[in-house]
């Protein structure tokens, strides 16, 4: 008989591991003006370069260096007019971009990060031919913050800034022509600390990081964002598994990871690679992990100060975070499901608004939520124009009639009202309708219903005029 494949023990495996995430900003150039556009168009010309690697400060060559070396290849860059002299290394750096700065330490504040009050840019051997230079110009910008998970804090190591690469187009044997379109663009980079112990904490702190950067200024969609993932288990070494673009195959990946990491232990081998993040969840050798010889400063950029007013500058425009919008709702005693639909359709402004107008939370929360989508069910309208009928300015009118010409039970069918077409203060008269005497009238005519019989028949006939609670009230007058 086939054996029922195990269920891994991390914590038993002491996997421990670690998020990288690299995502785009919405700026121009990080250290130039070029704005950060993709072309598809032809170039204006194509350049020819052939590449040296460049040595460290420490005077030996890296060996991920070397590894590149020994191919021996020549580089095709292809030149745009949203290219400047920067892009093709004839000229220095320009000043680093101001807002992809103040979007890095937004991200820093909310990462709950220390900033660095002077930082040195550096610069990072690249030796594939991405960068026109042979480096990436990189800046650390804080560090020792956290976020939380639900399976404890997980500590954020560095919050840095770093160029993008230029875009590779073609690889032959000895040649390879890449974009320059891409080279530039800036990227917020986010190293957490190998405080991940499981892969559904993996996955829930990639999700609250990706949440924390679309609340700034950010690019969206495919190949604006890459996630890489440090990975090591008990005996084994850590194996960098790089280029995930969606954390739903995270999961897979780091069980299959751990699954080979294991086998590899349970031979007694060990290697220490870095490795290409598969759609499948498989993962490829992509190259060795590069050793420490890579960084060194860049002498044509000044130390970066970040002044106290900057920060300050920054707090006061800081986003909102999520979590604070929910416990703000959660004060009022609203149900997780009215916060959530709140939240999620941005309607906690307007809620912030009106809860002052009137002290009836639950009400304004179905004001806003609930009540518009069931009238547009109803009459089969398009919700947004509902929405645009019952406005911030009608609701609050509605809402100051409350126990002057309505109760708060009229509201449902004043609205319904509104969305007709009736101007409010039509909306606001209630029509005379003597429902003791209706219902009186109907238990004559058919005797022996049951209570909610009556309520059926009641409701059809007074469809949006009289509230439920009214009629119900009235019911239960007359039966037991
Ligand atoms: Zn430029």
């Amino acid at each position: 008989m086939e054996k029922e494949p195990e269920k891994i023990n991390y914590k038993e495996l002491g996997l421990k591991s670690g998020l990288e995430i690299h995502q785009q900003l919405n700026t121009n150039k990080l250290f130039c003006n070029c704005p950060s556009i993709l072309r598809n168009d032809n170039p204006l010309f194509t350049i020819k370069r052939k590449l040296n690697p460049v040595i460290g400060e420490t005077g030996d060559i890296d060996i991920a260096a070397e590894y590149e070396k020994s191919k021996n290849k020549t580089f095709n860059y292809e030149v745009y007019d949203t290219n400047c002299l920067v892009e093709l290394d004839e000229e220095p750096p320009h000043n680093i971009n101001l807002d992809s700065l103040k979007i890095a330490l937004e991200v820093a504040i909310l990462t709950n990060c220390k900033i660095f009050p002077v930082t040195q840019i550096m610069r990072k051997t690249v030796i594939d031919g991405s960068n026109t230079s042979g480096f990436q110009r990189t800046v650390l910008i804080a560090h020792e913050g956290y976020i939380e998970t639900s399976e404890g804090r997980v500590g954020i190591e560095t919050i840095g800034l770093e160029e993008d690469a230029a875009r590779i187009i073609s690889s032959k044997e000895n040649e390879t022509t890449y974009r320059l379109d891409r080279l530039g663009i800036p990227l917020i980079e986010i190293a957490t600390k190998p405080d991940l112990k499981s892969p559904e904490q993996i996955k829930e702190a990639a999700l609250k990081i990706g949440e924390i950067l679309r609340m700034c200024d950010v690019k969206r969609g495919i190949g604006t964002i890459r996630q890489d993932l440090n990975i090591s288990i008990k005996n084994s070494k850590r194996v960098e598994i790089k280029g995930f673009q969606e954390p739903k195959i995270m999961i897979k990946t780091v069980e299959l990871e751990v699954k080979r990491q294991l086998e590899l232990v349970n031979q007694s081998k060990s290697i220490n690679e870095v490795r290409k993040s598969l759609p499948d969840g498989s993962t490829s050798f992509l190259r060795p992990m590069p050793g420490a010889a890579r960084m060194y400063p860049e002498t044509d950029c000044v130390l970066l100060k970040i002044s106290r007013d900057l920060i300050n500058e920054v707090k006061k425009t800081l986003p909102q975070p999520k979590e604070d919008l929910t416990g703000y709702l959660k004060k009022y005693g609203l149900n997780d499901e009215l916060i959530k639909l709140l939240v999620q359709n941005e309607k906690v402004e307007e809620f912030k608004y009106l809860v002052q107008v009137q002290n009836y939370p639950n009400l304004i929360a179905k004001m806003l939520i609930v009540f518009p989508k069931e009238i547009a069910v109803k009459d089969k309208k398009n919700i947004n124009e509902i929405e645009k009928l019952l406005n911030q300015d009608i609701l609050e009118a509605v809402l100051n009639e409350i126990n002057k010409t309505i109760s708060e039970n009229d509201v449902k069918i004043v609205l319904q009202k509104i969305s007709e077409g009736k101007k409010l203060k039509d909306a606001l008269t209630k029509e005379k309708i003597d429902i003791s005497s209706e219902i009186e009238k109907l238990i004559k005519e058919k005797p022996g219903l049951s209570m909610n019989g009556y309520m059926g028949l009641v409701m059809a006939k007074f469809k949006g005029q009289v509230s439920g609670k009214e009629i119900m009230d009235e019911l239960k007058k007359r039966m037991k």
